[in-house]
């Protein structure tokens, strides 16, 4: 199976991704985390991808689609995986069906209104060290601005700045928004109710994914 996640910025696309990962052994695949890592390592696509980052644009199809086909030509994702943040463009959604032409598909739409993810993403707070995610108001560390897993410092990520999110969020409706109704169109759209706590979009998610056959 491949699951995709589409879905705003902020609409908790990570924190779905990573349970369904739990619960039905996919490796969840997110290109956002691809880019970052290579914006750390210093690589020619994260310097090519650290600036349109910063300004929350696209990185270009060609730059993202390869970092994807060489992820899941990985044996671990043989039985199935989890794009979380990919595809964004159309692009992007034939790319990776021509390279993995025969796996089914199912598309969760995780349906967030604007205003909550504008809160939700200013407030979003990065552990440096670990990567763990914490917000200011919904999920605060115990010690301000420490992570509680490992110590490290907690930051807010640079493209996570109210001004910025509203032009991710541009940038979703104008390059991402017309992938639902390619996917409608092809019958593998699934809409997902993305409001509330993490447990209930969770148990949404995973009553869509039993429905279509996937083993939790
Ligand atoms: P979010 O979904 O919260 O915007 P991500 O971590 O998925 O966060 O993405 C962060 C940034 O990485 C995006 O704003 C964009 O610049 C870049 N990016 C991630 N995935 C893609 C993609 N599939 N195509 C183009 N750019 C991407
Ligand atoms: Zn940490």
């Amino acid at each position: 199976m491949r699951v995709i996640l589409l879905g705003a910025p902020g609409s908790g696309k990570g924190t779905l991704g990573e349970r369904i990962s739990r619960a039905t052994g996919f490796p969840r695949i997110s290109t956002g985390d691809l880019l970052r890592k290579a914006v750390r390592e210093g690589t020619p696509v994260g310097r090519k991808a650290e600036a349109v980052m910063k300004a929350g644009g696209l990185v270009d199809d060609a730059t993202v689609t390869g970092l994807v086909r060489d992820r899941i030509a990985a044996p671990d994702c043989l039985g199935g995986y989890i794009l979380d943040g990919f595809p964004r463009t159309v692009a992007q959604a034939e790319a990776v069906e021509a390279i993995d032409p025969a796996r089914p598909e199912v598309v969760l739409d995780l349906l967030v209104s604007e205003d909550v993810i504008v809160a939700r993403l200013d407030g979003r707070r990065i552990c440096e060290a670990c990567g763990d995610v914490y917000h200011i108001v919904n999920k605060p560390p115990k010690p301000p601005s420490v992570c509680d897993a490992c110590g490290g410092d907690l930051v807010q990520r640079p493209d996570d700045a109210a001004a910025t999110v509203r032009e991710r969020l541009r940038v979703y409706r104008e390059a991402t928004a017309p992938l639902q109704a390619r996917y409608r169109a092809k019958g593998t759209y699934r809409p997902v109710d993305g409001d509330g706590f993490p447990e209930d979009v969770y148990s949404r998610a995973a009553g869509v994914l039993a429905g279509e056959g996937c083993r939790l």
